[in-house]
C-alpha cells in the first residue's frame, strides 16, 4: 500500500503508479523487466535512515538512484528497495572559500549555472540530467577535467547514511576508507550519499571550441593523425572524435573532431588548438571551423543533439593503449555496423596525467572508446541492444579495461579498477557493509 511520510512517499508492487514510477527514474527508456519489491522516494536524511532500517529489518538489498543516467540502469534490480534519491537537490555555495555543499540530486549543469554569477566553476558533467550523484562516485569525467582532474578529485567530503542507518561524515581525516572508496566505486558504493563537500574552481575566461567534420572515406586518415597528435594536446583541451551516420554539417556518415578549449584568454586559446587549425587534412574536411566563443550553454546544446532523451540505449566502453593500427580493423567496423544516428562512437584522446590522489578511481589509459546505440522502438532491440558490447568484446585484445562512467557489466564483464585498488576496495565494501546490504556492481553477487 502507498504511504506518505510527512515528507517521502514510499510505493509498493501493488499500487497503481508502481511500475511508472520505477520506470520514470531512468534516462534510458529500456524496460529492465526487473522490479524492487519497494520504492522509497526520499526528501531528506530522516527518510533515508528509516528506509535502510526498514531495508535491514525485512532483509531487502538497497539500490539508489540519483538522476538515473545510469545507462545500465544499475538501480533497477529485482527485489528489494530501490532509493529514489532525486529530490535531494540541494546547493549551497560559499563564495569566499570557493567551497560548495551539494545533494546527489543536484544536475551538474544545475551546478555549474549555479557558480556562473560568482565566478565559479565546477568540473560537472557534458550533458544536462546527469546527476552528481552517480556522477562524482563513479569518478567524472567532466568539462575541463583533463586541466581539473576528475571531479571526485574535487570532493572533499562526503555525508552518508551506512548499512546501519548511521550518518558519517567522511573526508580525509574521518573515515577516511569511505572517502577513498566513495572517489571511484560508482555504482558499486556501500551507503546512501545525501551530500558531497566540493572544492571549486575559477571560471575559465575563455571557452572556445574548433570543430572539424570528414566524410567516413576519410576514417583511416583522421584516426591516424588524432594518434599521433593525441599525446602533444595541451591539458586544456578535450579533443574528441564523434563517428556516426549523420555527422554534424555534412548530413551523412562521417567523423567530427571537436577541439574545446579551457582557458585564460582568446590568445592562450588559439595557441592551444592550433594542432586542429593547422589540421594537415583540413583540405579535405566537410566542414573546418576557426575557434569560436563557446559558452557552456552552447556547448551543452551542442552534447545533447547526441544524448536526445526518450530513447532505449545500449552502451559499452573500453580504455585502450593500443597503437591505431592495432584498433583500425575493429574502427571500421563499427563505421560499418553503426545503428542510425544519432548512435555514434566516441573517440577521447585521454592521455591521463602521471599520476593522482590515491582513491578508489584508479584505472585508466591513453585513449578512451565508448560505444552509443539509441534506438526508439522495443521491436528494434534485437538488431540494436548488442552492438555496443559485441564491437568491444571484438577489441578484447587491446582493452586494459573500463570506466565506470559508460559501464556495462551486466551484459559483459571488464576491470574498472587497478588490481590493488580493487582489493582494497572490496575490503572497505566488506568491512563497511558486512551483511551486503547495499547491491554490488551489476553481474556481482
Ligand atoms: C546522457 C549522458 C551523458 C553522460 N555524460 C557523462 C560525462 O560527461 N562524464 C562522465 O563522467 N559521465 C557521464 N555520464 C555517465 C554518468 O556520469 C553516470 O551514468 C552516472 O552514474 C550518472 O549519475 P546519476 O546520478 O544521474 O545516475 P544514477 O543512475 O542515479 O546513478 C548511478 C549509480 O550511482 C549510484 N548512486 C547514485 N546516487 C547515489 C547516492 N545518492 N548514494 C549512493 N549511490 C548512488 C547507484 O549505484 C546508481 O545506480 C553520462 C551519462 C549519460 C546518460
Amino acid at each position: 500500500m502507498k504511504s506518505t511520510s510527512s515528507r517521502g512517499v514510499t510505493l509498493h508492487r501493488e499500487d497503481p503508479g508502481f511500475d511508472q514510477a520505477v520506470l520514470a527514474t531512468s534516462f534510458n527508456s529500456r524496460d529492465p523487466g526487473h522490479r524492487p519489491k519497494v520504492l522509497v522516494q526520499v526528501n531528506d536524511v530522516f527518510d533515508v535512515i528509516a528506509a535502510v532500517k526498514r531495508a535491514a529489518r525485512e532483509h531487502l538489498k538497497v539500490s539508489i538512484c540519483s538522476g538515473g543516467h545510469s545507462w545500465a540502469q544499475n538501480h533497477i534490480r529485482e527485489g528489494g528497495m530501490l532509493i529514489d534519491a532525486s529530490r535531494l537537490q540541494g546547493v549551497e555555495i560559499d563564495a569566499a572559500n570557493k567551497r560548495a555543499i551539494v545533494g546527489p540530486g543536484c544536475g551538474g549543469s544545475m551546478l555549474v549555472g549555479a557558480l556562473k554569477k560568482y565566478g565559479l566553476f565546477f568540473p560537472a558533467g557534458h550533458c544536462k540530467g546527469v546527476c552528481l550523484g552517480g556522477y562524482l562516485l563513479q569518478g567524472g569525467f567532466g568539462w575541463n577535467s583533463r586541466a581539473l582532474g576528475m571531479a571526485c578529485e574535487s570532493v572533499i567530503g562526503l555525508d552518508v547514511v551506512m548499512a546501519d542507518g548511521s550518518l558519517v561524515h567522511a573526508s580525509e581525516e574521518e573515515n577516511a576508507d569511505i572517502y577513498w572508496a566513495a572517489r571511484g566505486a560508482g555504482p558499486g558504493f556501500f551507503g546512501v550519499v545525501m551530500r558531497f563537500h566540493l572544492k571549486l574552481h575559477d571560471c575559465p575566461r575563455f571557452i572556445g571550441n574548433v570543430t572539424h567534420v570528414y566524410r567516413m572515406s576519410h576514417l583511416e586518415d583522421v584516426f591516424r593523425w588524432t594518434d599521433a597528435v593525441g599525446a602533444s594536446v595541451p591539458n586544456t583541451v578535450e579533443f574528441q572524435l564523434i563517428m556516426s551516420r549523420k555527422a554534424l554539417a555534412i548530413g551523412e556518415p562521417g567523423i567530427e573532431v571537436h577541439a574545446t578549449v579551457m582557458a585564460d584568454s582568446r590568445k592562450a586559446a588559439k595557441a592551444d588548438v592550433a594542432f586542429l587549425l593547422d589540421c594537415p587534412l583540413r583540405a579535405k574536411s566537410g566542414l573546418a571551423s576557426p575557434l569560436f566563443p563557446a559558452p557552456l550553454k552552447i556547448m551543452y546544446d551542442l552534447v545533447m543533439t547526441h544524448y536526445p532523451n526518450g530513447m532505449r540505449w545500449g552502451v559499452d566502453n573500453m580504455w585502450t593503449n593500443a597503437s591505431v593500427d592495432h584498433l583500425m580493423p575493429g574502427l571500421l567496423k563499427v563505421a560499418a555496423t553503426l545503428p542510425p544516428a544519432p548512435s555514434h562512437m566516441l573517440w577521447l584522446n585521454w592521455s591521463p596525467p602521471p599520476s593522482r590522489p590515491s582513491m578508489a578511481y584508479s584505472l585508466e589509459a591513453k585513449t578512451y572508446i565508448a560505444l552509443y546505440g539509441e534506438w526508439k522502438h522495443e521491436a528494434d532491440d534485437p538488431l540494436y541492444a548488442d552492438w555496443a558490447a559485441d564491437r568491444v568484446r571484438e577489441w578484447d585484445p587491446w582493452s586494459v579495461g573500463i570506466q565506470l562512467a559508460d559501464e556495462n557489466l551486466g551484459q559483459r564483464s571488464a576491470p574498472f579498477a587497478a588490481q590493488p585498488n580493487m582489493t582494497r576496495l572490496d575490503q572497505i565494501r566488506s568491512t563497511r557493509d558486512p551483511g551486503g546490504r547495499f547491491q554490488s556492481w551489476m553481474g556481482r553477487s
